[in-house]
């Protein structure tokens, strides 16, 4: 489809990192860009392509003359302007969307609610070590849009995809679709669960006999898809039971073809990452990937050299025989009852932030993990009185102060974890500066022995 841009007028709604990649995008193309963005106080980069830039509310003159608007994931299809956009017929796409009309390169593509950054990593690292040239993009921070023009034609293209994007897709087809779980998440934006996981369910859309699904068998949604997709399917399980795909026996990391072994990938002694949810998403990296030809030597390889990312259970340090793990990117309850779930020591947990509408108590299903839970941020009280009478409840004022006071409660052999189970917003930018405040707390602890 080249060129298709070249004479039309675009309108790019929401001016963050996606947005950007797509007017830089569609100006290469020659477009004639509008890019809007209520935040009036917006700092934007250097570069934005040349496009004309509005700032402030948004006003349906925007939509004037405009033969498609390229909506950010931060923007629900709720949004009077994106309503209006509809009234005139003018056709509304994401950004995964406009870059993929523009892909020549095979496309996995990964959504789920817990994983997917992990496992878009691990995949890359999978298939590059077999010998691929893979390019993690999309939500993972490269947007599709950034990535398209550069690739070349015999990369693989690894995308993490989140259910806002899918929600204006219309040509969107990976040729393999993985879907690692799903969980109730962003209630703050969707009415109902149900409209949760069919935006998340539509990764599958377009899928034929030639595609492939890669999904989660011990979650029965994800089961349920599976039966009545057309092409080839590739499950893994951490609960074992399949005749074919990825599983655990015993310890090891398994190939299942027609109900025997047919391969030992790896022990799970020789991954680096902690918890059972990071043993699901190497089985799917490892289900992708040998689909795609890469051998199993070279899956092991690069799993057992995957640190895991920034914010992901990721260990910060050892203090007094305490490990203190910073798992920031926990923002909802599963997420954080999975990486709990997997912990083999017991737990004093810093949890709270923004609620989106969460079931905090699903935290008593590891209560037995839970020593003590200090509660920060605004869904303190909700959580505490999710779990008031099952695990003793502390409230902090600060990050610092949870993590003064995990430590005045942490005995040698017993583990401090950030997984705050809420979004990040109340008192941080993002996730990922809630995690960096962790762990300055951590560092700055005084006193004490190393190791
Ligand atoms: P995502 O990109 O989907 O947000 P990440 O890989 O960034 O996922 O992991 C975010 C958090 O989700 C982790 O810190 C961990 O607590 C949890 N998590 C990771 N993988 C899984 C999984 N397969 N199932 C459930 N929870 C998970």
């Amino acid at each position: 489809m080249d060129n298709q841009y070249s004479n039309s007028k675009i309108l790019v709604l929401g001016l963050a990192r996606s947005g950007i990649a797509a007017m830089k995008l569609l100006r290469a193309e020659g477009a004639d860009v509008t890019g809007a963005d209520e935040n009036s106080g917006l700092q934007l980069p250097a570069d934005t392509g040349d496009a004309d830039i509005r700032l402030g509310p948004f006003s349906s003159r925007l939509l004037e003359g405009c033969n498609q608007v390229i909506l950010s994931p931060g923007i629900p299809t709720s949004h009077p302007i994106v309503r209006e956009a509809a009234r005139r017929s003018i056709p509304v796409i994401s950004e995964l969307e406009l870059g993929f009309r523009f892909v020549k390169q095979e496309v996995i593509a990964v959504t789920g609610t817990n994983g997917k950054s992990t496992t878009v990593s691990m995949l890359e690292a999978v298939l590059n070590e077999g010998g691929h040239r893979a390019i993690a993009a999309g939500n993972i921070g490269r947007p599709v849009c950034s990535v398209v023009q550069d690739a070349g034609g015999d990369d693989i293209l690894v995308l993490e995809v989140s259910s806002f994007q899918l929600e204006t897709i219309s040509s969107f087809k990976p040729r393999v679709a993985g879907i690692l779980n799903m969980t109730p998440d962003h209630l703050d934006r969707y009415d109902t669960v149900a409209d949760y996981y069919r935006a998340k369910e539509r990764i599958l859309i377009n899928c034929d006999s030639d595609s492939s699904f890669l999904y989660n068998a011990a979650d029965s949604r994800c089961g349920a898809l599976a039966a009545k997709f057309p092409g080839t399917l590739l499950p893994f399980s951490s609960a074992g039971g399949l005749s074919d795909g990825v599983q655990l026996r015993g310890d090891e990391i398994v190939v299942m073809e027609n109900s025997r072994v047919s391969e030992e990938i790896m022990n799970l002694s020789e991954l680096m990452v902690v918890g059972i949810h990071n043993v699901e998403n190497s089985m799917a990296a490892i289900a992708a990937a040998r689909y795609l030809g890469v051998g199993g030597i070279q899956c092991r390889d690069a799993l057992s050299r995957f640190r895991g990312l920034e914010h992901r259970m990721e260990k910060i340090r050892t203090l007094d025989g305490v490990d203190y793990y910073n798992d920031s990117k926990a923002t909802n309850v599963e997420a954080a009852v999975m990486s709990l779930r997997g912990m083999p020591s017991p737990v004093n947990l810093i949890a709270g932030g923004l609620d989106k509408g969460s079931d905090y108590s699903k935290l008593l299903s590891v209560s037995g993990n839970i020593r003590n839970i200090v509660l920060i941020g605004e869904a303190a009280g909700l959580i505490e009185e999710a779990v008031a009478g099952s695990i003793p409840v502390r409230r902090a004022g600060s990050m610092s102060e949870a993590v003064e006071i995990c430590r005045s409660l942490s005995e040698p052999g017993s583990t401090v974890v950030l997984s705050p189970a809420c979004a990040s917003f109340d008192m941080y930018r993002d996730f990922r500066e809630r995690g960096d405040r962790f762990r300055e707390a951590v560092e700055a602890l005084e006193g004490g022995a190393d190791g």
